[in-house]
């Protein structure tokens, strides 16, 4: 509205922003950025700013690449550094991004996410909410300021200092978190030395989504700032627990937690176990959207706290799908596969889809499995029928090919430059001769 549009040029005013960063995903997941003079801010807020869509990854052909930047008035927010140039400072938008013509543009996973909202509201639910829970690891940086291996700590999981020497880095990325809004509700040291764990308050499908990305470059900022570098990848170090990010969704109807139902012995829903039945059908599938670099699937090993085996239960951490103990509006489905290199937007627009689908067809959950899985023997799993989820990218892109909920979910134009880079990604990897390789095989033959 023009209220919001007029605050906004008052708080840019008074708070003295001299940039304004245009801010959108891509396809990997990965944050672009048009920067203009704060000079721009009408023509931005117009929805007038155009950008050439040929150069990004998977977007558009040169031949159709002047699309527009729509930023999202909701997401409006100064950074709280200051430029190194000026006492000025940097404000950005959360935009999505439309062809030429003024329709959304197909390849924007924000806008997919929408699209799939879509579908969810025609389906009688008003909000789906998502709650995540990203680790990482800090890393120091070299005299030269570059990234190396080796970790800042030898904590463990919940340590304090003096073992935890991150912690006032840790500190300073919720303190401005906090500053920028977000409702801090954990930060702790994870399992493995040198990993942590920040959570916050749940929120709606596409402001979740928007305050991971956020979430993302903020850790990065600040460690650099301590001299550490952050990373998501999920399984930096070999024999150590890698970084998952897990997904806590809940579907909500008219303020109401779809997902519980107080009159059910366990308090859940008939809905709460046919989406879970639905994520159950398409986990092999959603596998390549939630876990989509080569590297994810060296976390989703067992002994590690991640998932390997689809199956759902209440308390057990082995399964990919737990539902925590909480019941009323926090009743939720914890997907703990998901890892924090997922897209997620596409994440969250093919799990919807998953659970969708199970609420449609009405399905019904297996029973849930309380033991550790990881301990099982390959007959007890087939016994139960408990499949093993993709053990490589490869394997689980050939299963989202197959899968038309879940290519839906994404939509062709995603789809397709989603596999085409997956595979290309894929090919090099698997030709290329690794060190392990050499170290086993060089000598003895
Ligand atoms: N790091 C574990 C993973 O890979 C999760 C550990 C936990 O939060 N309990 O998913
Ligand atoms: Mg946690
Ligand atoms: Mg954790
Ligand atoms: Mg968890």
């Amino acid at each position: 509205s023009s209220n919001r549009k007029e605050e906004i040029k008052n708080e840019a005013k008074e708070r003295n922003v001299r940039f304004l960063r245009l801010m959108f995903t891509d396809i990997d997941g990965v944050i672009k950025n048009v920067e203009v003079p704060i000079s721009q801010l009408d023509k931005v807020m117009d929805n007038e700013m155009a950008f050439d869509g040929s150069s990004i990854d998977g977007f558009v052909e040169i031949d159709q690449s002047d699309m527009k930047l729509h930023p999202d008035l909701d997401t409006w927010l100064i950074f709280p550094w200051e430029l190194d140039s000026s006492d000025g400072r940097i404000a950005r938008f959360i935009c999505d991004v439309y062809m030429p013509a003024g329709e959304p543009f197909e390849g924007d996973p924000r806008s997919n996410l929408k699209r799939v909202l879509n579908e969810m509201e025609h389906m009688g639910f008003t909000e789906f909410n998502l709650g995540p829970e990203p680790e990482f690891f800090l890393f120091k940086l070299d005299e030269n300021g570059n990234p190396s291996k080796n970790l800042n700590d030898h904590g463990g999981y919940f340590d304090l200092a003096p073992t935890d020497l991150a912690e006032n880095c840790r500190r300073d990325i919720v303190l401005e978190l906090e500053a920028l809004g977000f409702e801090i509700e954990a930060s702790h040291h994870e399992a493995a030395p040198g990993q942590h764990e920040i959570d916050w308050k749940y929120a709606d499908a596409v402001e979740a989504c928007d305050n991971i990305q956020t979430f993302k470059l903020i850790v990065k900022t600040v460690a650099r700032k301590h001299g550490l570098h952050a990373t998501f990848m999920p399984k930096p170090i070999e024999e150590i627990s890698g970084s998952g990010m897990h997904f806590n969704m809940s579907l909500f109807k008219d303020g109401k937690n779809a997902f519980f139902d107080e009159s059910n012995e366990d308090g859940l829903s008939r809905t709460a176990y046919q989406f879970i039945a639905g994520l159950l059908d398409h986990a092999q599938a959603y596998t390549a959207v939630c876990n989509p670099i080569i590297n994810s699937y060296k976390r989703l090993t067992p002994g590690f706290e991640a998932p390997v085996y689809v199956a759902w239960s209440g308390t057990n951490r082995t399964p990919l799908i737990r539902v925590p103990a909480s019941r009323g509006q926090s009743t939720r489905v914890e997907l703990r596969s998901v890892d924090p290199t997922a897209n997620p937007y596409l994440a969250l627009a093919v799990l919807l889809k998953a659970g969708m689908k199970g609420i449609a067809e009405a399905k019904s959950a297996p029973s849930p499995v309380n033991k550790n899985i990881y301990n099982m023997s390959q007959f007890e799993r087939d016994e139960n029928q408990i499949q093993s989820l993709p053990k490589t990218l490869a394997e689980a892109l050939e299963a989202l090919k197959k899968d038309e909920t879940i290519k839906d979910a994404i939509g062709q134009h995603i789809f397709e430059r989603f596999v085409a880079a997956k595979e290309a990604d894929w090919r090099k990897y698997s030709t290329a001769v690794s060190q392990y390789e050499m170290d086993r095989y060089f000598k003895l033959y």
